[in-house]
């Protein structure tokens, strides 16, 4: 560590790479390396892991992702019994349906989890990178669902409505997402030169802005339909001197459990000193409303 650590109030965002890999092979994946040699992998490290960053921060965010979450929902449920109900809860899922795992089990497990579950996101693409469920098993799930869609490269534009018409019926928001490992700082904001903006507000109405240092969402309806369109840094520290102490802090946004259960302080190779995240110094969370009235939208 090179600077003392500085984070939200409530704590960074933590995230846990589950121990069990996907079905599918997406281009603009940086994971999936990771899951090609799973000998290294230790689940009752992640539980540790687990249990440490509740100790250090009760009210923090943990967002499960992959590889597949729900390819062992038996193992995840025990790392999800681990977590209080003072978190917020989040899956990224392709929410995979196999031999073992029918659509009744995973109604199952968000009817028995349905109190911990913030939301479920699941990816559904435009080009068909994942395996997928029909769209009628996302409506029946118990806990709050969002689609998330990565508009990758040259993404068939012209197919937008008849991709949201899809999720219309269901009442389940979307939230594109730009390649995030394309995002600078420069970019993050840029509304002039930004081609999916531009997709965007042709065939949608835009309802306004919300953002902080790190990420930002352009927010729009679609027929009633809650849309999101989604800009994150591909790191997730800030190094930035308070003008009130003039100390220059790592202010932290995401940390990382991953797949060994070695926690990390950002998306990289740099592990998280645990005695210093004791003594984190806490901000108010600088996500905040920019433009437009949506304090009943999700960030
Ligand atoms: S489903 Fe997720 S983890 Fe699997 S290849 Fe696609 S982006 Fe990567």
């Amino acid at each position: 560590m090179s600077n003392p650590y500085k984070t939200r109030k409530g704590g960074a965002t933590v995230t846990v790479f589950a121990p069990y890999d996907c079905g599918n092979h997406c281009p603009f994946c940086i994971n999936k390396g990771e899951y090609s040699d799973t000998s290294w992998f230790d689940q009752d490290k992640i539980e540790e892991s687990i249990k440490l960053m509740d100790s250090i921060t009760p009210e923090c965010d943990f967002v499960f992702t992959g590889g597949e979450p729900l390819a062992d929902r038996r193992n995840l449920q025990k790392m999800i019994d681990l977590i209080p109900g003072t978190h917020r809860l989040f899956i990224n899922t392709t929410l995979p349906v196999f031999d073992g795992q029918s659509k009744e089990d995973l109604i199952e497990f968000t009817e028995h989890n349905k109190d911990k579950l913030t939301c479920i996101n699941i990816s559904r693409h435009m080009q068909h990178y994942v395996t997928e469920t029909p769209d009628s098993y996302l409506a029946e799930l118990k806990c709050p669902v969002r689609v998330n869609c990565v508009l990758y490269k040259d993404y068939p534009a012209e197919r937008l409505p008849e991709y949201l018409d899809r999720w219309v019926g269901f009442g389940i928001p979307v939230q594109f997402r730009f390649d995030y490992t394309a995002t600078t700082p420069e970019n993050l904001y840029d509304r002039e030169h930004d081609p999916i903006l531009a997709d965007l507000n042709k065939i949608a109405d835009y309802t306004g802005l919300d953002g902080c240092r790190m990420r930002c969402g352009f927010h729009f309806d679609y027929k009633g339909l809650e849309l999101t369109y989604h800009k994150t840094l591909p790191y997730s520290t800030i190094v930035e001197t308070d003008p009130e102490d003039g100390i220059t802090y790592d202010i932290l946004y995401d940390i990382v459990v991953k797949q060994n259960g070695e926690i990390r302080s950002d998306w990289n190779e740099y592990v998280l000193d645990i005695e210093a995240y004791k003594n984190v110094k806490y901000e108010p969370y600088d996500l905040h409303i920019i433009e437009g009235d949506l304090e009943h939208t999700t960030f």
